[in-house]
C-alpha cells in the first residue's frame, strides 16, 4: 500500500465507512448519501465504503450453511460477499439521484488484493492511484467493504466479519486520505458501556493502543485489525454516529476534530492524557483449574502446548504450588465457546500430564482497567485490587500488560466490579 498527498491539496481527502444499522434499508442509505452530501457540498473528496444491510451477512452465512455444513470457502465467500455489492449499489444510486457525480466499485474492480485466507483473508495491497484519480475528478468513489480477490485464483475473498472497519482503514491509506470516518450506531467510544454505568463519559480522543485493548476485549465498535493497521499506518480514525441528522454535523474540518465523536489516534496527538481511559469487560471467557499436577519443569508445556496446537488461545494463567511444594493447580481462562474443545484437548492427554482432576467454570467475567498513563503511574493495580475487595469481590486471577490489568472475578459481580472502578479512576461524568 502507498500513501501519496499532493501538495498545495486545499480539500482534504475523507473515508466515511457505514455498518449494517447505517445502511439496514433504503430510507437508511438516503440518509447515508444525506452525510455524503455535506462532506463534498464541503469541497471533500469521498470515497465510502459500506457494509451490507444488517441482518444481510448473517442470512447468506446461514443459508451457505444450509447448503452443505462441509462448504468450499471459495464459494462461502461468493456467497457472503454480495450484501456489500447491494449496499454500494444502492448508495450510488441515491447519490446520483440527489444529483452528485457517484460510482459503485466491488473489491475485484479496484481492486482489493487479498491473501488466501478465503473466510478471514488479509489485505495484502491496494494500488490506490486510479481510485485517487476519480476521488480528484470530482467522483464520489461507493466501495464494498469486507470482500477483496485474491489474485491468483482471480476468486472474491472476504476478510472475516466485521471486516469492512478494515477495508475502509485500508482505503484510507491507500488513497492517502485525512481521515477514516467510521459512521456507527453509537455516537463515540465511551469509558465504560453506558448501559452498565449511565454516567459513563464519550472519550475525545483515545490512542490506537488502548482502542485495540479495547477492541480485543469485546467493545464491538471497531474490528480490531482495522485499529492494528490504522495504527501501523498512523491513519487517524473518527468513531461517529450516523443516526445524528446529516446537516447537525460539521463536515470535516483538519482544525476542528474534538467536537464530534470519538478520534482514535497516536499517544503524541493526546495532550492531556488520564491514567486510565476506560473500563472493559468481557462475559464470554471460561475457567478452567487442572489440579495436582507434578511442580516440575515441562508441565506447562505439557498442558499448553496441546491446547495451542487445537487452535484454542489461553489468556490468563495462574499457577499455585500446594504446601508440600510438590505439586501445583493450573488455573487459565479460555473462549467460553472453546471450553467444551479444550476440555477435551486437556482429557486426551490427562495420562502424560499425569494431573488429578479438572474443574471448569463459565460463569467467570474479565474486567480490564485500560490506560496510557498506566505506563508512568504506581499504585493503578493496588487501588483496583482494594476497591474490589472493600466490595467483597474476590479475584480468581491477574492478568496485566504495560496499558492494562485484567481480573478474572464471577461473573454475578461484573456489573458492580465495573461500576466501582469506572467511580474509582475518577472516569464518573458531572
Ligand atoms: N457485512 C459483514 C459482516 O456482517 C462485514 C461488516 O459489516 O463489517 O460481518
Ligand atoms: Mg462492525
Amino acid at each position: 500500500m502507498e500513501i501519496w498527498r499532493r501538495a498545495g491539496d486545499a480539500m482534504a481527502v475523507v473515508v466515511m465507512k457505514f455498518g449494517g444499522t447505517s445502511v439496514a434499508n433504503v430510507e437508511r442509505i438516503r440518509n447515508v448519501a444525506n452525510h455524503v452530501k455535506r462532506e463534498v457540498d464541503a469541497g471533500n473528496k469521498v470515497a465510502v465504503v459500506v457494509s451490507a444491510m444488517a441482518g444481510a451477512t448473517n442470512q447468506l452465512v446461514a443459508w451457505v450453511k444450509e447448503a452443505s455444513l462441509l462448504h468450499d470457502a471459495r464459494e462461502y465467500d461468493a456467497v457472503v460477499a454480495s450484501g456489500e455489492q447491494v449496499t454500494a449499489g444502492l448508495l450510488a444510486i441515491v447519490l446520483q439521484s440527489m444529483g452528485l457525480t457517484a460510482r459503485s466499485w466491488q473489491g475485484w474492480q479496484i481492486p482489493i488484493l487479498t491473501n488466501k485466507a478465503h473466510g478471514s483473508a488479509r489485505i495484502a495491497d491496494i494500488p490506490g492511484e486510479r481510485l485517487r484519480a476519480h476521488l480528484d475528478a470530482g467522483e464520489v468513489a461507493v466501495i464494498t467493504g469486507f470482500q477483496g480477490l485474491e489474485p491468483e485464483a482471480n476468486r472474491i475473498a472476504t476478510l472475516g466479519r466485521g471486516g469492512s472497519d478494515t477495508s475502509a482503514v485500508a482505503i484510507a491509506v491507500a488513497v492517502g486520505a485525512d481521515v477514516c470516518d467510521i459512521y456507527t450506531d453509537v455516537d463515540g467510544v465511551y469509558t465504560t458501556d453506558p448501559r452498565i454505568v449511565p454516567k459513563a463519559r464519550r472519550l475525545p480522543k483515545i490512542s490506537y493502543e488502548e482502542m485495540l485493548e479495547m477492541a480485543s476485549l469485546g467493545s464491538k465498535v471497531l474490528q480490531t485489525r482495522s485499529v492494528e493497521l490504522a495504527m501501523v499506518r498512523k491513519m487517524p480514525v473518527r468513531v461517529l454516529s450516523s443516526f445524528v441528522a446529516p446537516d447537525a454535523m460539521a463536515p470535516y474540518r483538519p482544525d476542528q476534530l474534538e467536537d464530534i465523536g470519538t478520534i482514535v489516534c497516536d499517544e503524541e496527538d493526546i495532550v492531556e492524557t488520564q491514567v486510565v481511559s476506560g473500563i472493559a469487560y468481557a462475559k464470554d471467557e471460561a475457567k478452567i483449574t487442572i489440579l495436582k499436577v507434578e511442580d516440575k519443569p515441562g508441565v506447562a508445556a505439557r498442558i499448553f502446548v496441546p491446547l495451542a496446537e487445537a487452535g484454542i488461545n489461553v489468556d490468563m494463567i495462574v499457577q499455585n504450588v500446594t504446601p508440600d511444594g510438590k505439586s501445583t493447580d493450573m488455573t487459565f481462562t479460555v473462549q467460553a465457546s472453546e471450553l467444551p474443545r479444550a476440555l477435551a484437548a486437556l482429557k486426551q492427554v490427562q495420562s502424560d500430564i499425569g494431573y488429578l482432576d479438572i474443574k471448569s467454570s463459565a460463569d467467570v467475567a474479565k474486567i480490564s482497567v485500560i490506560g496510557i498513563g498506566m505506563r508512568s503511574h504506581a499504585g493503578v493495580a493496588a487501588r483496583m485490587f482494594k476497591a474490589l475487595s472493600e466490595k467483597g469481590i474476590n479475584i480468581l486471577a491477574i492478568s496485566t500488560s504495560e496499558i492494562k490489568i485484567s481480573v478474572l472475578i464471577e461473573d454475578a459481580y461484573a456489573e458492580l466490579a465495573v461500576r466501582t472502578l469506572h467511580a474509582l479512576y475518577g472516569l464518573d461524568a458531572e
